[in-house]
């Protein structure tokens, strides 16, 4: 088009000149220097195909449908999506067991994240800072389930990273803005839901830098992975390739602003125990032994401190832009018991639901319950291993019930202990 573009009420008879549409039926026809046309349609369509070559950036704000009305999953964010921090509790609660240490400090840095974004632009003097997360626990203690389950709660994107994937920009691996990919792609490429997202994150702890001292040779692994992290963390705008990776050098990128995107990072930290308690010791000489008695001793990492992070091995700069500290505590018998029937999409529901789709009635007797956890406990996988137990007892019913006549399954203690005995 050589001429301004312009709606062609005024021009009836004329046609689009690529689909042939009459400009009567056309929500929008714009006209060529050179006589010829083209109706909205055919723009609409042009310009989702440059999307999809990566030739222009995705200001798409998700794909658009017929009427220009767009389809996005995820609505913009309004102040009545803004959930207080008893009703974020209260949701977790439905999903996740125990944690109430984490889950209180979630909900309160999740909605002041949430208040903060809604309040751009209104409170003048105070900028309010970024309540970025880090969740300290064992592995199967519900890390991943809580981001996810608030992500659920609040309808924004969400998206899983492996920090130990992730190289400095340059080196062999994932490069950090590989990150911003994934939640792009979670958002079905709605940059805008995208820059209002949850990222979770995981094994930060794998990039701390070796030893104690400022490393004297190039870390690449760790120092150098968490030093590019930086900038993402706090908010910057970052330009990402639209397929993740960069094997296509002739992409454009999509540029995405990182500032009111909240990021979980959740790591095992094995070990900080003997580090927070050499802290805690250290402060105590000079107060006594009275300040020493004070210390709970069994629940040791629930005085975690930012500091501890440090000597672990991160550096403080990624420790400052993370500053909600929370830690999750390893999962007890009990704990472990009600995982499997209590969360509303508990295991042992979700294989009633599946074996409820070909009418099947499965029962689990309570001692092959409590068979189950006392197996979790001995794999020492927290509630990861509850899911693999169950699967090798149900295999079997799942594979043949499906077959046969019958409407109902028990199972019983011994069928469940012939099947682990079988799959050791
Ligand atoms: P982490 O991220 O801490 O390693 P996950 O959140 O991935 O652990 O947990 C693995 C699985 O174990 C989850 O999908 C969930 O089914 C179960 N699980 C773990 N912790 C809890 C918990 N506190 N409450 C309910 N389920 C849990």
């Amino acid at each position: 088009m050589t001429q301004r573009s312009r709606k062609t009420t005024d021009h009836k008879g004329t046609h689009c000149s690529f689909c042939g549409t009459p400009a009567e039926e056309a929500p929008l026809m714009f006209n060529g220097a050179d006589g010829s046309s083209i109706c909205s349609s055919c723009v609409e369509h042009g310009y989702e195909l440059l999307v999809e070559h990566g030739i222009v950036a995705g200001v798409a704000n998700g794909t658009r449908a017929k009427g220009g009305k767009t389809t996005s999953k995820f609505k913009p964010l309004t102040k009545e999506d803004l959930v207080r921090p008893d009703r974020i509790k209260s949701f977790l609660d439905d999903y996740v067991i125990g944690q109430d240490a984490a889950k209180r400090y979630m909900s309160v840095a999740v909605y002041n994240h949430y208040k903060r974004l809604l309040a751009k632009g209104k409170t003048e003097d105070v900028e309010l800072d970024k309540s970025n997360i880090v969740l300290v626990g064992p592995t199967g203690t519900g890390k991943t389930l809580m981001a996810r389950t608030i992500a659920r709660l609040l309808h924004v994107p969400f998206s899983i990273v492996d920090a130990t994937a992730l190289t400095q920009a340059g080196y062999v691996g994932e490069d950090v803005e590989s990150i911003l990919s994934r939640l792009l792609q979670a958002a079905d490429y709605d940059v805008e839901a995208a820059e209002r997202g949850i990222i979770f994150i995981d094994e930060i702890d794998k990039i701390a830098r070796k030893g104690d001292n400022p490393s004297i040779t190039r870390d690449v692994s760790g120092e150098g992975v968490q030093q590019a992290l930086l900038k993402i963390l706090e908010g910057t705008v970052v330009n990402v390739p639209p397929q993740g990776g960069r094997k296509h050098p002739d992409q454009k990128y999509i540029q995405v602003d990182t500032s009111n995107i909240l990021f979980i990072c959740g790591g095992a930290f094995d070990g900080i125990e003997k580090k927070i308690a050499m802290r805690l010791n250290t402060n105590a000489i000079g107060y006594g032994t009275q300040a020493r008695k004070r210390i709970d001793e069994d629940n040791i990492m629930s005085y975690i401190q930012p500091q501890d992070l440090r000597s672990f091995g991160l550096i403080p700069e990624l420790i400052g832009r993370l500053p909600v500290l929370t830690y999750m505590e390893p999962l007890e018998r009990a704990a472990l018991r009600s995982i499997l029937t209590e969360p509303k999409n508990s295991i042992i529901r979700q294989y009633e639901t599946l074996m409820a789709l070909d009418d099947i009635k499965l029962t689990f007797d309570d001692d092959v319950l409590d068979y189950i956890v006392d197996k979790a406990i001995e794999f020492k996988l927290g509630a990861r291993g509850l899911r693999s137990i169950c699967e090798a007892i149900m295999m079997d019913v799942m594979f043949d019930m499906p077959e046969g006549d019958a409407k109902e399954f028990r199972v019983t203690l011994d069928y469940a202990k012939s099947k682990i005995d079988k799959s050791a």
